[in-house]
C-alpha cells in the first residue's frame, strides 16, 4: 500500500519517496502527497523529480485497482503523454521527489471546505459531488428552492468567521451507532480499518461533521471569495449549487 502523506498533512506540497513499480499505464510510489481522485475531489497533478535532474510530469492520480476492479490500497501516479523514455529508465527502489501542483491543489482545498460549508447552510443528503480547480458543485436531494444571494451572503459569513477546520475519526461501531453523520447520498465513508476519518469545523459552534477523506483548509477564512454561480434543478429531487470564485 501507499503512505498517503496528505490524509494527516493536507498542507505538504512534496515528499521523497522510492519507486515501487513505473511504466506507461501509472507510477506507484511507497509513499506521496498526491491526492488520488476520490469523494468528487479531482486527482492532484504535479511533478516527479528524479535524481539525475529531469522531472516526469504527472497528469492525474487515481486509487489502484485490482483485477475485480475494485479499489485498492496503492495510488497511481498517472504520467503526461509522451515520456516513455523517461519512465523507462525509472527502476523500483530509486529515490524521487514528489511534488505536487500546489496553486492548484490549493484552490481544491478551499473549494472543497466550502462543499462543507453549504452542507451547514443547505442541511438536506447530497447525492452528487464534485471538486475542480474551477468550480465546485453539489447536488442536494430536496424539492424545495433555492436562494443564490442568500447562499453566497450566507457562505461570506462562515469564511469571515474563522472557523478552525479539526481532522478526527471514529470507530466504525460509532459510526453504526450514528448514521445521519453520513450526509452524501452518493459517497460511502471508506471503512476497512476499523475508524473512519471526520472532519469537523468549528468549535464552540459546530458548523459541520462528517466522515470525509479529502483535503481541506485549515481555517475556514483560508477559502477566500467564493459565490453561488449557478442554481440548477437537475430534477425534481436534486437542486445542483455551483460554486466559483469571485471575479
Ligand atoms: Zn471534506
Amino acid at each position: 500500500m501507499t503512505d498517503d502523506l496528505f490524509r494527516s498533512d493536507a498542507y505538504l506540497r512534496e515528499c521523497r519517496a522510492r519507486v515501487v513499480r513505473a511504466d506507461e499505464a501509472g507510477i506507484v510510489l511507497d509513499r506521496t502527497v498526491f491526492y488520488p481522485q476520490g469523494g468528487g475531489q479531482a486527482g492532484d497533478s504535479g511533478h516527479l523529480l528524479v535524481a539525475d535532474g529531469r522531472e516526469v510530469a504527472i497528469a492525474d492520480t487515481r486509487k489502484g485497482k485490482d483485477a475485480e476492479g475494485r479499489a485498492t490500497d496503492e495510488i497511481v501516479h498517472l504520467p503526461a503523454p509522451g515520456q516513455s523514455e523517461l519512465l523507462g529508465t525509472l527502476k523500483p527502489d530509486d529515490a524521487v521527489t514528489a511534488r505536487i501542483d500546489w496553486e492548484r491543489r490549493h484552490k481544491l482545498m478551499r473549494f472543497h471546505t466550502a462543499t462543507h460549508l453549504l452542507c451547514h447552510l443547505v442541511p438536506q443528503p447530497v447525492n452528487g459531488c464534485s471538486i475542480t480547480p474551477e468550480y465546485a458543485r453539489l447536488d442536494f436531494h430536496m424539492t424545495d428552492p433555492l436562494d443564490k444571494e442568500a447562499l453566497t451572503t450566507g457562505l461570506a459569513r462562515l469564511v469571515a468567521a474563522g472557523h478552525p477546520l479539526a481532522v478526527s475519526a471514529i470507530t466504525d461501531a460509532e459510526l453504526d451507532a450514528n448514521p445521519a453523520l453520513v450526509k452524501s447520498m452518493s459517497v460511502q465513508p471508506p471503512r476497512g480499518t476499523g475508524t473512519v476519518r471526520t472532519i469537523r469545523i468549528g468549535d464552540a459552534e459546530q458548523i459541520d461533521f462528517q466522515p470525509c477523506g479529502g483535503t481541506h483548509v485549515a481555517n475556514t477564512r483560508e477559502i477566500g471569495q467564493v459565490i453561488v454561480t449557478k442554481i440548477e434543478k437537475k430534477s425534481a429531487t436534486t437542486r445542483r449549487v455551483v460554486l466559483g470564485w469571485a471575479a
